[in-house]
């Protein structure tokens, strides 16, 4: 493809705002663009049109089925593809599709977890077009599917999906921030947008040694495997030459996600061996949530293709780094891009405003946070030196962490100028955008025009985080408005004081320096602010039980309070179920392909030994019988550590299976050095991490 198909094939197989003009009326087309870009409700009238329009186009471009496409709580995207067609009764067929069928679907969805929201017996769900997020074409050799993006609800209402709860938070912070600009002057036209560029990173491993990998297979990650004697101390891999095979595979990626109308912009290496990046544009954060998951489908599927296999786990190897998903977000109105400090003092001041929200939200909600990204993959990430901490704080950079210091210090302490810092008034010192994003270590870090919350797995719905950046936002925000609602004197002096009370309240969450260091901030500093650390997703999700959580999610309508306890069961239990199969593989793995090759090189060894004492040969005696005592204390220790992960198992006691899987997987690992290779019964990290 050259340069030239390749920019005119973006979203031709996407049904957005363009394509859609060219096939409605102008009334249709109206009434679409105000539901598409200010949120308003679809005039059920119009469904009828745009159903025919969507149909012309997609049969043209070669659909022959569609599906309501959307995201139940399993964390992937689920489709159930309907024929346009239906007998005519006179021997042929007929094309059909209603506006009732664009709008409404029922998909049996008995078997999509519930946590409890919905019985057995009255198992009906219902799928509803969301038409914000335009719909597109799924296209393999040899089908064509028109999907259309759909939230997922019970019969009574409740949200069953990531969906629903997403749009309800974009518009409660929209809501908020529109009452915290009115005090600045501004009128926002339609609503205030998040936005939400997401970086995604994976790994790619070649596919005949994935299948001979049941860890891999089964569980998206490695349970056995020493760390090859080269693997990332070069740091030569990171934005490195990408070799061809890869290379031909991230065009075609492109080009697919080009086609659909995701703006993949850019491409590279990434620190690990074998592990890559992807990034878009960012957009709204509805339909960039939407393209994210298209993202993660389209690079499995053309991996598929290419002979490759897509990793999408937050940890695949041990010892070497895992994959993450830094989720930039930011606010925009008018088109303008809220979380940009401006250049006047006035911008400055509503800048700032918006900032405090930000730093008060996430104070009093660290905990929320951590949950918001906890899986039983990220477990392995989070805290692992190689990523944020499992402790949730922020980072502005020392420009801005003098200007909020200031604003905590008020009248007291002299601004930039030497004068009294007062906002709306002074102007804030240039933040130079090289100097913001230096500190890798934040969790949650500003980086000159919008937050990068760096917590997020690599193979998480992007929406689960940002439902709960959007609400905590929003009630600060709230809260904020609140206040500025009853000023009565000079707006500047007020706003002063009224963001010196947020910032003192809540400036600890604020951290410039290395949020690796164990001494002087995981157990150090840290703990002394009294910040939260919540290691494992087991501790983490207890924040959903929690009355504030209860209150915040559900005082601007984002999650019933039975919506969000569906939530914590459903995750509760998957982060059971994926340690359980963990567990039981590991136990596996050990007992019918390490434990016998293990058995099989001792035997050889033994029989060496018999023989060389035989011969009468000395030499080579001593270290043989060593090896094979060696080989026989790792297996007594893998064969314990099998024995108590089954008992921990049997217990459901998940803090027991890590730590037996650990045990299971250091007797595995030694014996990987002592047996020959050509003996081992997979293959090992050497090979899935160069030869592709
Ligand atoms: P880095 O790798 O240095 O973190 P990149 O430039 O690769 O940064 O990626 C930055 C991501 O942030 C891109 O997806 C980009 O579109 C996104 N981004 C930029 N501005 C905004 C914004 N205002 N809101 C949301 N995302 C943004
Ligand atoms: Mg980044």
């Amino acid at each position: 493809m050259n340069s030239s198909e390749f920019v005119e094939s973006f979203g031709t197989d996407c049904f957005g705002i363009e394509t859609m003009r060219s096939y409605v009326s102008k009334s249709v087309y109206k009434s679409l663009l105000a539901t598409m870009n200010n949120g308003q409700p679809i005039d059920e009238s119009v469904a009828d049109e745009v159903a025919n329009a969507m149909k012309q186009w997609a049969m043209e471009k070669g659909a022959t089925h569609f599906t309501h496409w959307f995201q139940p709580m399993t964390g992937s995207t689920a489709e159930k593809h309907d024929s346009f067609f239906a007998p005519d009764f006179k021997g042929g067929l007929i094309a059909e599709f209603s506006g009732k069928t664009l709008v409404q679907g029922e998909p049996d969805a008995s078997s999509f977890p519930n946590g409890g929201i919905r019985q057995t017996c009255e198992a009906r769900g219902y799928t509803a077009w969301d038409p914000t997020s335009p719909a597109f074409l799924k296209k393999t050799d040899k089908s064509c599917t028109l999907c259309i993006p759909t939230a997922f609800l019970s019969y009574t209402g409740e949200a069953l999906d990531k969906k629903t709860p997403l749009l309800r938070s974009m518009r409660a912070i929209s809501d908020q921030a529109k009452r915290v600009l009115k005090h600045f002057g501004v009128e926002v036209d339609g609503m205030v947008q998040t936005t939400l560029g997401a970086e995604q990173e994976y790994f790619l491993v070649d596919k005949k040694l994935y299948l001979e990998r049941p860890d891999l297979i089964q569980t998206g990650r490695t349970l056995f495997g020493n760390t090859p004697a080269r693997h990332q101390q070069l740091d030569d891999h990171y934005f490195g030459s990408i070799k061809s095979r890869i290379a031909d595979f991230m065009a075609e990626l492109d080009q697919e996600l080009w086609r659909v109308g995701v703006p993949a912009l850019t491409r590279h290496n990434e620190v690990a061996p074998g592990q890559f990046e992807i990034a878009p544009t960012f957009q709204y954060l509805n339909i960039s949530v939407d393209q994210n998951m298209i993202t993660m489908d389209t690079l499995k599927r053309l991996a598929d293709k290419h002979g490759l296999v897509c990793l999408l786990h937050e940890k695949p190897f041990a010892g070497i780094n895992g994959s993450g998903k830094h989720n930039n977000w930011s606010l925009s109105a008018n088109g303008k891009n809220l979380l940009d400090p401006g250049a006047t003092p006035h911008d400055n001041a509503q800048f700032l405003t918006l900032l405090c929200a930000i730093i008060k939200a996430v104070d009093t909600y660290p905990e929320l946070m951590r949950a918001s990204v906890a899986s039983a993959g990220n477990d392995h990430r989070l805290g692992a030196n190689e990523a944020p901490p499992a402790i949730i704080s922020i980072f502005l950079g020392e420009t801005l962490m003098k200007v909020i210091d200031q604003i905590a210090a008020g009248d007291t302490l002299s601004s930039t100028d030497g004068g009294k810092m007062c906002l709306g008034v002074d102007l804030l010192p240039k933040l130079s955008l090289d100097n913001t994003d230096r500190n890798r270590t934040s969790p949650f870090a500003f980086t000159g025009n919008r937050f990068e919350f760096r917590a997020v797995g690599s193979e998480q719905n992007c929406a689960g985080p940002n439902i709960i950046l959007n609400s905590i936002v929003a009630e600060a925000l709230s809260d904020i408005a609140d206040a500025m609602d009853k000023f009565t004197g000079d707006f500047n002096t007020e706003l002063t004081a009224l963001l010196k009370s947020v910032v003192k309240d809540h400036m600890k969450v604020c951290y410039n320096g290395d949020g690796y260091n164990e001494d002087a901030w995981i157990n150090g500093e840290s703990k002394k602010r009294g910040l939260p650390e919540l290691k494992s997703t087991k501790e983490a999700l207890e924040a959903l039980k929690e009355d504030k959580a209860i209150s915040v999610l559900s005082k601007f309508g984002v999650y019933s309070p039975t919506e969000l306890e569906a939530r914590y069961e459903i995750l509760t239990e998957q982060y059971m179920t994926k340690l359980i199969i963990e567990s039981d593989l590991t136990v596996d793995m050990a007992r019918t392909m390490i434990l016998p090759a293990a058995v099989e090189q001792q035997s050889q060894l033994i029989a060496n030994i018999l023989s060389m004492k035989e011969a009468g040969i000395e030499a080579g005696l001593a270290t043989q019988k060593k090896v094979a005592e060696e080989i026989g204390t790792q297996i007594d220790a893998l064969t314990a550590g099998c024995d108590a992960l089954d008992a921990a198992v049997e217990a459901e006691d998940t803090v027991a299976m890590k730590a037996g899987m650990e045990q299971v997987r250091a007797a595995g690992d030694a014996l990987e050095q002592l047996v020959d290779t050509d003996l081992w019964p997979m293959p090992k990290y050497g090979d899935l991490l160069y030869k592709y």
